[in-house]
């Protein structure tokens, strides 16, 4: 239950409806309900609940698939000889795309599907036998761009709102693709044990039972969601082990009627109090075994329906029809205001309780919507029988339709809205994304925040780096050290082992030669006796090393020895010196690496500094808002900028519910206590963020025509035209440009704006944007100049022509059809000018050369822009000075195309008569036979 409500926002009560088509005839409510048991056992029931629920001028149509749970609901439902038998069901919540269950808070546009959305299809209803004729001078108000599932809703002629859907249905969808993008999921997941509900939206006569009620009896194709429902449910069901029964009521005037049984017309609701569950003991249920009998179940409940005509649709009911078969399927009544509908015969009570049904479901949408721990589920039947289906498990679908005719768009824009309120979609989101100091605030503490930590975490990163190269040189330096030492160490030991040797061995040799020159002394002085030289001993010493080779050899080894190491340690010292350099060099990498840990601490500090003015900077800025805040407060009782917001958030959707004159009333009241020239004076705003909005508040409120003159007086005009100057900002030339165009609605405006040299403004402007919406802003205000009679020389003069043919270069077909609406309103302006004899000569449009832009264009695919065209070229043909221009610029085929194929009527016959009554353009035809 709660879920479903959650998504609607109770829009069906418009505040207009057409008043030329009031609505006669009872209302009809149809409610089909099915109840399935556990398919996955062996012995199933199913039993479908037919209720028609008749209430008032109302209509919608809601189909709910409704998994009855447990044996209880089923057992109270038994007719005395029916075989559904009891069974124990297990409420399931529904995956998938659809809306489930418990998960209703979630939204998500995605078609992957996240449960608990309901999937809301718009589709719109192909033009009537009435509307050919009537509207058929006008432009349906809904364009559709299937492709894209969006919807165009039209404003005016060159504005129009933009609402995205799941699936947006042509008028040429077929019933069979309608059934398999809306309901076949739901039914898909019914089979499957889950709850599930489709339903449909729309003023009386948009299609509702058509897309749901349809039997199709004469033609196949045109089945509607309730009878391809039951072909697949039967389909996917063994009636062996599985059984289906039927009710079928009709809910009107807060009474429920049993259609299979006529006298039984008063059913009661009853609920069980422990689990909740609704059912409807006293209706008459009817086994069905197959399709067969379940048409025959619909009609013999369509006998009965108490149905009456509307003069709007002479087929169309007020009645709800609900299916139910773990499926509610409701048709409720149209969502029109019952008292402009001039509903005849049923009176002021029939309406109070259609009133009390649709509002009822109303509010018990609105109190899920705001999460309000009171639904008001019991205020009406309707809400209360639906209170199964929205028990929080099923899948839903809903589907609003439409109609084309220009005349409702009040009533089709409320149908939209309703239909995005259903989906609870992002764009709903992206409203609220207007200007705010408080978030603004949020967010650049935020980025502040990051900045910070990114900046840590490098700075953390970098000393890292740096002790890690420190770390690695000091452990080089010192192994180096370590190695030099060990290696002198080694030398040193190595050569004094060595020396010491060769002093020992010298020593052993000389003690060696002593003995023996002892020897030889002691025998020559046995020999010469008598010699008297008496050699001293030192001599005698001496004289035998000089003189030993032997001696010799060693001491020239020893001084070989010497030498060698002495060049060892000459090696080994520059060794060292090496060493010493590479320290040097090592410690310079330290000092340098000590600079740039210094530099970035230097860094750091400066960064530190940034920061800081960041911080002041906004806190400057939050106190300049709090102090214009103030500011305003001392002149009216609103936050400007908070006013500025509600006034931009209320005046973007002045249609988008019912309580529009509420709405336009706060408008004014805001507007009045922030006051105009406050607004404009924020136009000049230093800041351009306050300079957008208030531009996008100033364009909104011009789009009011009841402010337009307030504006205009306050000197808002001229601030506008500046700011196409002044700023460089996109944003602000589009708001501008829009807002100019609306104001270039009125005569008086118009001559104002050439006055301040509007056209070369909006030329200037023209020729430096590029986002196709700012060129259609600028066309759309030149083509509402273009209908000036009194302006066409200056317009022309001051190069407007040439701006509206320069626009082209965007091939946007929002841009064209301006550009074309420009050209014929100076088309229809000069040819009325040249029929009272004011201007002679060629048409100025051709002097500027739009004659070959025009007839490449006549037969665009876009009708907005052919519509345009064909009217310019209808004009230009009527005066026979522009005739040889058009006849070489091969104009003339286009001329006769349009007398032939021209949807319009009035188009197609003044093009014919143009070509029948110029004689140059007889001649060129005869010329061609
Ligand atoms: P509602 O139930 O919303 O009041 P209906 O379903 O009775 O509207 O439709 C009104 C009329 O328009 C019916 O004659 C119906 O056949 C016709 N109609 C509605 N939708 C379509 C459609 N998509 N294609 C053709 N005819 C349609
Ligand atoms: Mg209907």
């Amino acid at each position: 239950f709660f879920f479903f409500f959650f998504f609607f926002f109770p829009t069906f009560l418009p505040s207009q409806f057409s008043r030329t088509l009031p609505l006669t005839g009872i209302p009809l409510a149809a409610t089909v309900a099915f109840s399935l048991s556990d398919l996955s056992r062996c012995s199933h029931s199913l039993t479908l609940d037919l209720a028609a629920m008749a209430t008032s001028a109302f209509g919608t149509t809601t189909a709910t698939s409704n998994y009855r749970n447990g044996g209880a609901a089923n057992a109270r439902n038994l007719p005395k000889n029916s075989s559904v038998k009891s069974k124990t069901g297990v409420r399931k919540s529904a995956p998938g795309s659809l809306g489930g269950g418990g998960a209703a808070s979630s939204s998500s546009k995605d078609d992957a599907g996240v449960p608990g959305r309901v999937r809301v299809a718009v589709r719109l209803r192909p033009r009537n036998a009435e509307e050919m004729v009537a509207d058929a001078d006008f432009a349906d108000c809904v364009e559709l761009q299937p492709e894209l599932k969006r919807l165009k809703l039209r404003k005016n002629n060159w504005d129009s709102d933009t609402y995205e859907f799941d699936e947006v249905l042509t008028e040429f969808a077929s019933q069979k693709r309608v059934y398999e993008v809306v309901a076949k999921p739901v039914v898909e997941s019914v089979l499957d044990g889950y709850n599930g509900t489709v339903m449909a939206y729309g003023q009386t006569g948009t299609g509702k039972t058509y897309t749901v009620g349809q039997l199709g009896d004469e033609d196949m194709a045109a089945r509607g969601i309730m009878v391809r429902a039951m072909e697949d449910i039967l389909a996917g069901v063994s009636l062996e082990s599985d059984s289906i029964s039927v009710s079928y009521m009709q809910l009107y005037m807060e009474t429920i009627q049993d259609l299979l049984d006529p006298t039984n017309d008063n059913i009661s609701i009853v609920e069980d109090h422990k689990t909740g569950d609704v059912s409807l003991p006293g209706a008459t249920q009817v086994e069905i075994r197959d399709h067969h009998s379940f048409l025959e179940i619909l009609k013999l409940g369509e006998d009965h329906r108490f149905a009456a005509n509307t003069k709007l649709n002479t087929e169309s009911s007020r009645s709800h029809a609900i299916l139910m078969a773990k499926l509610v399927v409701v048709d409720l009544a149209g969502s029109e205001r019952i008292h402009k509908s001039g509903s005849e015969g049923h009176t002021l009570e029939e309406a109070k309780s259609i009133n009390l049904s649709l509002s009822a479901l109303g509010k018990c949408i609105n109190a899920l919507a705001e999460n309000s721990p009171h639904i008001p589920v019991r205020d009406s039947k309707l809400t209360r029988l639906l209170r199964d289906s929205f028990g929080g498990t099923a899948r839903t679908s809903l589907v609003i339709t439409v109609g084309p005719s220009p005349r409702h768009r009040g009533e089709t824009a409320s149908t939209i809205m309703f239909g995005q309120r259903a989906m609870k979609v992002e764009n709903m989101l992206k409203l609220k994304e207007e200007f705010d100091y408080k978030s603004l605030s949020r967010r650049l503490d935020i980025q502040l925040d990051k900045l910070i930590a990114e900046h840590e975490r490098q700075q953390k990163i970098f000393e890292d780096e740096i002790e890690r190269l420190t770390a690695e040189a000091e452990r080089q330096l010192s192994d180096a050290e370590r190695n030099y030492v060990q290696a002198l160490e080694k030398e040193r030991s190595k050569y004094q082992k060595e020396y010491l040797e060769s002093i020992k061995k010298l020593e052993e040799k000389w003690t060696m030669n002593q003995r023996k020159s002892v020897n030889d002394e002691n025998k020559l002085r046995h020999k010469d006796v008598g010699s008297n030289v008496l050699p001293n001993a030192k001599e005698s010493k001496v004289a035998p090393i000089e003189e030993n080779p032997e001696m010799k050899k060693l001491l020239e080894k020893e001084t070989a020895h010497r030498k060698a190491v002495e060049e060892e340690v000459w090696t080994l010292k520059t060794q060292l010196a090496e060493s010493r350099r590479s320290e040097a060099l090592q410690s310079s990498e330290i000092v340098k690496l000590r600079k740039m840990l210094d530099d970035e601490a230097h860094q750091k500090e400066k960064l530190e500094m940034e920061i800081g003015k960041l911080q002041s900077h906004l806190l400057q800025l939050s106190v300049e808002a709090d102090e214009t805040r103030r500011q305003l407060d001392s002149g009216g009782s609103e936050e400007v900028l908070s006013g500025l917001d509600s006034l931009l958030h209320q005046s973007r959707q002045p249609q988008s519910d019912n309580s529009e004159t509420g709405d336009k009333e706060s408008v004014a009241k805001l507007f009045e206590q922030v006051g105009l020239h406050k607004i404009l004076s924020l136009l000049e705003a230093e800041d351009a963020d306050v300079r957008i909005h208030a531009v996008k508040v100033v364009a909104n409120l011009a789009a009011e025509e009841a402010n337009q003159e307030k504006i205009v007086e306050a000197g808002g005009l001229t601030s506008l035209l500046k700011l196409l100057i002044s700023s460089e900002d996109e944003t602000i030339h589009r708001v501008a440009a829009g807002a100019i165009a609306n104001l270039a609605m009125s005569e008086t405006n118009q001559e104002l704006i050439m006055a301040q040299g509007g056209v070369r403004l909006l030329s200037n402007t023209a020729s430096s944007a590029e986002d196709p919406q700012t060129l259609r802003m600028v066309a759309g205000a030149i083509a509402n100049l273009c209908g000036n009679d009194k302006l066409q020389m200056k317009l022309r003069g001051e190069g407007g022509i040439k701006a509206l043919l320069g626009m082209v270069r965007c091939r946007h077909p929002d841009v064209l059809s301006q550009v074309a609406r420009g050209i014929a309103n100076f088309a229809k302006c000069e040819s009325r000018a040249s029929a009272q004899g004011v201007k002679a000569g060629r048409s100025l449009l051709i002097e500027d050369g739009a004659l070959p832009w025009i007839v490449q264009n006549a037969n665009n695919e876009a009708a907005s822009v052919r519509r345009h065209i064909e009217l310019a070229l209808c004009h230009l043909a009527q005066h026979e000075a522009n005739a040889r221009d058009m006849i070489n610029g091969g104009a003339v085929w286009e001329m006769v195309r349009i007398s032939r194929d021209c949807p319009r009527e009035d188009i197609r016959s003044l093009a014919h008569r143009t070509l029948t009554s110029s004689h140059s353009f007889q001649a060129e035809m005869r010329r061609l036979g």
